[in-house]
């Protein structure tokens, strides 16, 4: 359980984030939702994450800039008084062929994927610092760890937020903080909307994951129970990448 928590939750507002934000709350969390654009699905979910009974905050803010997600803490410090649970899971493709793929599409996906997560951990942290606690998940993809036709900058990006998990995790154990990474197949959300994949039919448990079962894992992570568990990249695929 995350009673007397507060976790703060980047793309909380929809699909994968939207379910660890639901579970957080679930489990006795307060729960600070970071969003960009989708005012109207960031509301909707505080307001169904509240009726659990504790406070539930949507802010908007783009993860890639780094002085807008100082701001934004800054703003979740004011409102919430603590931070002891950071999700990094804001996450945006771009895809196309490393022979034709442009330099914004590039730049896009490692700067709101990786750079955001960076922008997140490092204004973060020195809360978790001063307290000798807090947890980091950082959602990857099992693209960062076997690579995926077509998202070169995307499987570049996730892999960077496997190397930025394990070196928080080195760097800041001895404070008490652990860090880890999930990495998910494909799990039903608007990113896989419309997805034609033959990887698709190559999912050893034969179909793709849900939401809800990225968060189970999410909370596990933030709980007292995995107090012992840190620098780990646990994939959640359904067997995609054994
Ligand atoms: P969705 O597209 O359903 O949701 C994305 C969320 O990220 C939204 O809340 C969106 O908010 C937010 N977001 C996007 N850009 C920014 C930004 N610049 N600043 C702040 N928030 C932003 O994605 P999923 O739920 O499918 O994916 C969640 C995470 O899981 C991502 O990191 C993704 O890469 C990863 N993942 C997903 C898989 C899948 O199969 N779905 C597989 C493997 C990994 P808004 O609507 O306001 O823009």
């Amino acid at each position: 359980m995350l009673n007397d928590k507060v976790a703060l939750i980047t793309g909380g507002s929809r699909g994968i984030g939207r379910a660890i934000t639901l579970e957080m709350a679930r489990q006795g969390a307060a729960v600070a939702i970071i969003y960009s654009d989708g005012v109207d699905a960031a509301e909707e979910t505080a307001r169904s994450a509240g009726e659990c009974g504790n406070l539930a905050v949507a802010f908007k803010c783009d993860v890639s800039d780094f002085a807008a997600v100082k701001a934004a803490v800054g703003a979740v410090l004011e409102r919430f008084g603590t931070i002891d649970i950071l999700v990094n899971n804001a996450g945006v493709t771009a895809d196309g062929l490393i022979l034709t793929m442009n330099e914004a599409a590039f730049d896009k996906v490692i700067d709101i994927n990786l750079k955001g997560a960076f922008n997140m951990t490092r204004h973060v942290t020195p809360v978790f610092v001063k307290k000798h606690s807090g947890r980091i998940i950082n959602i990857s993809s099992i693209a960062g760890l076997v690579g995926n036709p077509g998202q070169v900058n995307y499987a570049a990006s996730k892999a960077g937020v496997i190397g930025l998990t394990k070196s928080v995790a080195k760097e800041l154990a001895s404070r008490n903080i652990c860090c880890n990474a999930i990495a998910p197949g494909f799990i039903e959300t608007g990113m896989i909307d419309g997805i034609e994949s033959p990887l698709l039919d190559m999912i050893p448990l034969g179909r793709v994951g849900l939401p809800e079962e990225v968060a189970s894992l999410a909370a596990f992570l933030a709980s007292d129970e995995a107090a012992y568990i840190t620098g780990e990249v646990i994939r959640i695929d359904g067997g995609l990448a054994i």
